[in-house]
């Protein structure tokens, strides 16, 4: 089939030690080689049965401002960002050994799991992806916040985002597009930060979350700007918000080519298209079949 290519590993197992945002908790990920076909798998180490939750949308638990996954029992959260690396890097298969539920914030971006990666070294294996082609325009949302895949403008995946926090605003509006080969996710998406307003992350204090977060590990902004840091891009977050569209991609399970176009979507808007995406893929298969 057009546009497959070789299905990628690591070569060896490397990882990323830190704590968790919301829970504190110390963590450390070790990312693993995996065979052709294994797909992306989380491993919770640190539980008796090591019980294994596989990275697909089918295991997706509803959550504020995070992607968390269940299965057998256990679950692991704040995904997204470990899995924007995986996909940005374009590994299909690899194991996520974990020893706490929470990934680590690191520095609210993907640069950490990236550098671990490209340390690991990246390999081809023998089998190809099976690519999910966008054939049509698909839509979720309402008219405020939505999110669209449309068929491809070249080979692969392209992502639009269009921010909107309000003209004159801090944050104001950001609009960005990105081709996301693995360079072009190196470049000019894997550091750009999770990013909060200090209200915001005020609020979330008085709920007893992220107490023990500084204004280093991820940007706060107040009304003048970033609080105690400084920009990696003029435009760092709506950066960050395709990183975020490319971890809820990552939930297919399989390479998407198609060009996505997002205004003001979360988690669980681009997690919604991904079903929808691959609802439409198993219908036309199944037409396919039995024609
Ligand atoms: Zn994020």
């Amino acid at each position: 089939m057009a546009r497959s290519r070789l299905q990628h590993t690591i070569a060896r197992s490397v990882a990323v030690a830190g704590r968790g945002y919301w829970s504190g908790a110390d963590v450390r990920v070790e990312f693993r080689p995996a065979d052709a076909g294994t797909g992306v798998v989380f491993v919770r180490d640190d539980l008796s049965a090591a019980p294994r939750i596989p990275a697909l949308i089918a295991y997706r638990q509803t959550a504020m401002r995070r992607t968390i996954l269940g299965a057998a029992g256990a679950t692991v959260d704040m995904v997204e960002h470990v899995l924007a690396a995986l996909f940005g890097l374009g590994i299909d298969n690899c194991e996520v050994g974990v020893t706490a539920a929470e990934m680590p914030g690191c520095d609210g971006s993907a640069i950490d799991f990236v550098d671990a990666l490209d340390e690991a070294g990246i390999v081809p294996l023998a089998e190809q992806t099976e690519p999910l082609v966008v054939t049509r325009p698909v839509r979720c949302g309402d008219a405020t916040k939505w999110i669209e895949a449309r068929p491809p403008i070249g080979d692969g995946l392209s992502i639009e985002y269009r921010l909107d926090y309000g003209a004159g605003t801090v944050i104001g509006t950001q609009w960005h597009v990105v081709e996301v080969t693995p360079k072009a996710f190196r470049l000019g998406l894997a550091a750009a930060r999770t990013f909060v307003l200090k209200a915001e992350a005020d609020a979330l204090v008085a709920q007893g979350l992220g107490a023990h977060v500084s204004p280093q590990e991820l940007l706060i902004f107040g009304d003048q700007g970033p609080i105690d840091n400084e920009l990696r891009y003029e435009n760092e977050c709506v950066r960050h918000k395709i990183l975020d569209v490319v971890g809820d991609l990552a939930l297919a399970g399989r390479p998407l080519v198609g060009h996505i176009v997002a205004c003001r979507s979360g988690h669980r808007l681009n997690g919604d298209l991904v079903e929808t995406l691959l609802a439409i893929a198993d219908e036309q298969s199944f037409q396919r079949k039995s024609a």
